[in-house]
């Protein structure tokens, strides 16, 4: 990244509240105990710099933290030593070196992938993983007959140590998807041929639909951050993160007049616009544009809500200030996230989803840590 600006200077920041973050870990916790609470770290604590987020959730007594790829799993090493590291994206061929010296765990999905990792050690040495089958999501994890194949098998289990049974689910979001039953059902079935062996079945959704659903280790990711994705009802936890970005200029556009790329969107009547420093290089979706007498996307502004209009480009938006009691002033920060834009509610306008707004607020946001007020 280029030289650290003062939050002065800053065009964007992204406020990261620790306090709530170790909050709302203990919150989950305190829901789903007896269970154990990891906490999924992956894509840079999604978005909001895991070199900041692992060592919070650490103090807060997280000792098992989920990453994706070799090379996260590497960075969280050095954060926190002596915590259990498990890689969601397994042993990726070539990477065995790197996830054996860091000491992190495969989350292992195919019976191919367990003999590459059994054959990066020495004879005398237990591998150690995590299993993850399949329960019907049909992304990673092992198929049901490579599973029976594995149990029957007391040549392969002798060189594994075995200390992790996962499943994920698909629809874990909505409490009145029958998807769900069916697969903890074949999640019990599948766990029981692991018997004393741990089990994980509940991300952040899935831990809202009871205490079946918990086992030993739940991996909540989006919820930390204060992600609101399940149906059935508010999860006990709170926001983490506030965006905000500076207001370049205030313009007077005619009726008649259209404002950005291609015209998209008219004004109906005399307007005044504020011209916000975030774009989608931002991570601000494009598909929050809004042409003439639509509303998409909308940031706040002293409190009050206004619609972006026109299309949002690279390193712009343009709002429509018009019906603001005060019209702000060049040099004021407008709320992208926060003051009751919810991660969901942007994402439901950028016809997206809230983990996606959440992951890809790009580096040009300065990130600010907060500790519980400020
Ligand atoms: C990303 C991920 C999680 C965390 O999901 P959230 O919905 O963010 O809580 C848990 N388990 C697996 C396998 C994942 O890929």
């Amino acid at each position: 990244m280029s030289t650290q600006l003062t939050t002065d200077a800053a065009t964007g920041t992204v406020t990261i509240d620790l306090a709530r973050l170790r909050a709302n870990w203990h919150s989950i916790c305190g829901l789903v105990g007896p269970a154990a609470c990891g906490a999924v770290v992956k894509a840079n604590a999604y978005g909001l710099g895991a070199d900041r987020v692992i060592p919070a959730l650490y103090a807060a007594g997280a000792r098992e933290f989920f990453i994706a790829t070799p090379s996260e799993a590497a960075a969280a090493r050095a954060l926190v030593p002596d915590a259990t590291l498990y890689a969601l994206d397994g042993v990726p061929t070539g990477s065995g070196p790197i996830l054996k010296s860091v000491g992190a765990i495969p989350v292992i999905s195919s019976l191919e992938e367990l003999d590459h990792w059994i054959s990066l050690h020495a004879p005398e040495e237990q591998a150690p993983v995590a299993l993850h089958v399949d329960s019907g999501l049909n992304r990673l994890g092992m198929e049901h007959g490579e599973v029976d194949a594995l149990v029957s098998d007391g040549e392969r289990l002798s060189k594994l140590s075995i200390v992790l049974v996962m499943s994920h689910l698909a629809s874990a979001d909505d409490p009145s998807d029958s998807k769900s039953e069916k697969q903890l059902s074949r999640f019990n079935d599948l766990h029981a041929k692991f018997p004393n062996v741990r089990a994980s079945l509940a991300a952040s959704d899935g831990l809202m639909l009871g205490s079946r659903y918990h086992f030993d280790l739940v991996r909540p990711g989006y919820a930390l951050y204060g992600g609101q994705a399940f149906r059935g009802g508010p999860t006990p936890v709170g926001p983490v993160v506030r965006v905000e970005a500076r207001i370049l200029q205030v313009r007077s556009v005619a009726a008649g007049e259209t404002v950005g790329y291609s015209g998209t969107w008219m004004a109906e009547r005399p307007s005044r616009v504020a011209i916000v420093a975030a774009g989608y290089a931002d991570g601000i979706a494009r598909t929050a544009s809004a042409a003439t007498g639509q509303v998409c996307g909308k940031v706040s502004v002293g409190g009050e809500h206004a619609p972006i209009v026109g299309r949002v480009s690279m390193d712009l938006i343009t709002v429509d200030v018009t019906d603001l009691k005060r019209i702000p002033k060049r040099g004021e920060m407008a709320v992208l996230v926060g003051d009751g834009l919810t991660l969901e509610s942007i994402g439901q306008a950028a016809k997206t989803i809230g983990y996606e707004v959440l992951t890809r607020l790009g580096p040009r946001f300065e990130r600010v840590y907060i500790d519980g007020g400020d």
